[in-house]
C-alpha cells in the first residue's frame, strides 16, 4: 500500500504576501531533512504541503521522525493512498490501512473531507459507507461521535483519496530560514543548547560561538558541544560552529582584573567577541541561556553590564524560565543526558569566590579598560576554528 505524508502548516498562514516564500522555505527545508532517506516529491495545495515517497524502499518510519521535527508545521498525517479516487477503493484500503489501530479502539467516528466537489458522494455519504463498513469488519468498535478513542479520516482532494487516523502534533514554529540568522553562545551546559532550539523555533537561522579555554577546558569539553550541537542541528538544520580559542584572555582576566568582576568582564568579553563574528557571518541578533536570577551574572544588574558591552539585540528565550521547564525542554529535545556529562567549562575556570552581583557598570569598564583586552581580542578572532555541524 502507497502511504504519503499530509502536512498542515502553522502560523504561514498568518503571513499573507509572504506565504508562498515561506512555504518554499519549508519545503527546502523539509527535503535537506529526508535527503538521505530516498527521493520524495513535496508539493503543496489546498493549504496541505504532501510528501510522497518516489521508491519503494524508503524507511517511513524515520521520515515521519524527520517531519516532526521541521518547525513550521502544526500537525501532520500519516496517510494511505487509495489505488483509485472510488468510494469502492476508500472501502476497500480503509479497514485494511487502520486495522491494527482499529483493534486497539474501542469506539470510532468517521470525518470526511470532500475537497473535489466532483466526487460523486457527498461527505455525509461517506462517512456513513466508510462507518458501516469499519463496524461489519470490527464487530467490537462503537461508534462514538463526540469522544472517539480514533477518528477515522477519508479525504477526498484533487490528487487523490487518502485514509488516515489521528493527526500526529508537528513541531510547530516557523520555518527556519525566514527569521533571520542570529549567533548562539553555546556552553556544554543545559541552558544554551535550549535556547538554540527556541530561536530556530521562531525562524532563525544559527551559527554558534563556543569559548574554549584548553588546556584548562578539555578536548572532551569540546566534544560534548558539537554533539550538542548536532542535537539542536536536528531541528535547526545546518549550523556553522566557531569555536574561540579563550585561554590567554582568561588568563589576563586572572592577572590583571579584581577577582570579584572577573565573571562579569569574562562575560562581557563573550559578548564583544561574538559581535564580531556574528557581524561578519551576517547576523542580526546573539542568543544566550541566560535566566534571571539563576546565578550571579544573571541578576538585572549584571545582565545590564553585560548587554552593555555590544550594542546586538541579545535575545534570552529562557529569562523568565525555572530550571525545571528548561530541564523539560532539554528532555525532549534529548540534550539533556549529554548536557549533564561532567566537563569543565570556560566559565568554571577561574571562578571569583564571591562574584559581584550587583556590579556597578562604571568600575567594571575601568577594570576592563586598564587590563587592555584588545590585542588578545584581534588574536583569538585571528585564530577561530570552524567546525560545520549538520544532524
Ligand atoms: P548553560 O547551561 O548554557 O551553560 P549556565 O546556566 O551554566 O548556562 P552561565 O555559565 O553563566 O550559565 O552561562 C550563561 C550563558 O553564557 C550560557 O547560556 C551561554 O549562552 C553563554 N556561555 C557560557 N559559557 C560559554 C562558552 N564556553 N562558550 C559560549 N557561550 C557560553
Ligand atoms: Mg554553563
Amino acid at each position: 500500500m502507497k502511504e504519503i505524508l499530509l502536512l498542515k502548516d502553522g502560523e504561514i498562514v498568518l503571513k499573507g504576501q509572504n506565504r508562498r516564500q515561506f512555504e518554499d522555505i519549508l519545503k527546502r527545508n523539509l527535503r535537506h531533512a529526508l535527503e538521505d532517506l530516498g527521493r520524495f516529491e513535496i508539493t503543496s495545495a489546498q493549504s496541505t504541503i504532501y510528501i510522497r515517497p518516489l521508491s519503494d524502499d524508503v524507511d517511513f518510519d524515520e521520515a515521519c521522525d524527520r517531519v516532526s521535527r521541521v518547525f513550521g508545521i502544526v500537525s501532520f498525517s500519516r496517510a494511505a493512498m487509495c489505488e483509485e479516487k472510488t468510494m469502492e477503493s476508500v472501502l476497500a484500503t480503509a479497514p485494511v490501512y487502520l486495522e491494527k489501530i482499529l483493534r486497539g479502539a474501542k469506539t470510532f467516528k468517521v470525518e470526511a473531507k470532500r475537497s473535489d466537489k466532483k466526487f460523486p458522494l457527498r461527505s455525509p455519504d461517506i462517512c456513513r459507507e466508510t462507518g458501516g463498513l469499519l463496524l461489519s469488519k470490527f464487530p467490537h468498535l462503537r461508534v462514538d461521535v463526540h469522544n472517539p478513542d480514533v477518528t477515522v479520516y477519508v479525504e477526498i482532494r484533487d490528487f487523490g483519496a487518502y485514509i488516515h487516523a489521528d493527526p500526529i502534533r508537528g513541531a510547530g514554529g516557523i520555518p527556519v530560514g525566514t527569521g533571520g540568522r542570529a549567533a548562539i553562545l553555546i556552553s556544554g551546559g543545559i541552558d544554551s543548547p535550549v535556547a538554540a532550539y527556541m530561536m530556530a523555533k521562531r525562524g532563525i537561522k544559527l551559527t554558534a560561538i563556543h569559548f574554549a579555554s584548553p588546556p584548562y577546558t578539555s578536548r572532551r569539553a569540546e566534544e560534548k558541544v558539537v554533539r550538542l550541537l548536532e542535537k539542536v542541528s536536528r531541528y535547526a538544520g545546518p549550523i556553522r560552529m566557531y569555536t574561540v580559542p579563550f585561554t590567554k584572555l582568561q588568563e589576563k582576566l586572572r592577572d590583571d582584573c579584581p577577582e570579584e568582576l572577573f565573571t562579569i568582564i569574562m562575560r562581557r568579553l563573550m559578548m564583544q567577541i561574538s559581535e564580531r563574528i556574528a557581524k561578519q557571518r551576517e547576523c542580526a541578533a546573539l542568543i544566550t541561556g541566560e535566566s534571571l536570577g539563576q546565578v550571579a551574572s544573571q541578576t538585572i544588574g549584571a545582565l545590564g553590564c553585560t548587554d552593555e558591552a555590544t550594542s546586538m539585540v541579545v535575545f534570552r528565550p529562557l529569562i523568565g524560565m525555572d530550571k525545571q521547564e528548561i530541564i523539560n525542554i532539554a528532555y525532549k529535545i534529548d540534550t539533556y543526558e549529554t548536557s549533564i556529562e561532567p566537563y569543565e567549562d570556560c566559565c568554571t575556570v577561574f571562578t571569583p569566590r564571591h562574584p559581584r552581583t550587583k556590579p556597578i557598570l562604571k568600575f567594571v569598564k575601568r577594570a576592563q579598560e586598564q587590563a587592555g583586552f584588545e590585542p588578545l581580542v584581534e588574536e583569538a578572532l585571528q585564530n577561530l576554528k570552524i567546525t560545520e555541524i549538520n544532524a
